[in-house]
C-alpha cells in the first residue's frame, strides 16, 4: 500500500500501519482519511496537502514544496538556459 508525506514536517501516512492514534486502523486507504484531518506532528498540512512519497523530494530554503514536477520544471529551464549560451 501506498504512503503519504507531510510536506511541511516530514510526518510519513503509511496506509499498511494506519495511525491508530489518530483513529485511523492499519490498513486504512489515505483516501478514506477525513479531509479536515491535520498532521498530527505539525498540525499545518491538512489531508488534502499530502503527497505521495514517491512524489515529494524536500522543501527549498523558503519552505516551498519540491516535487518531483518542480524538478522536471527546473531541469527543462536548466536546459534551455544551456541551450542559449550554445
Ligand atoms: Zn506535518
Amino acid at each position: 500500500m501506498a504512503e503519504w508525506i507531510c510536506p511541511n514536517c516530514e510526518y510519513v501516512y503509511d496506509e499498511d500501519k494506519g495511525d491508530p492514534r489518530e483513529g485511523w486502523p492499519a490498513g486504512t486507504p489515505f483516501e478514506d482519511i477525513d479531509p479536515d484531518w491535520t498532521c498530527p506532528d505539525c498540525g499545518v498540512r491538512e489531508q488534502v496537502d499530502f503527497l505521495p512519497i514517491e512524489q515529494f523530494v524536500g522543501n527549498d530554503q523558503d519552505g516551498n514544496i519540491i516535487s518531483a514536477e518542480t524538478r522536471a520544471a527546473w531541469a527543462r529551464e536548466k536546459d534551455l538556459q544551456e541551450g542559449k549560451q550554445q
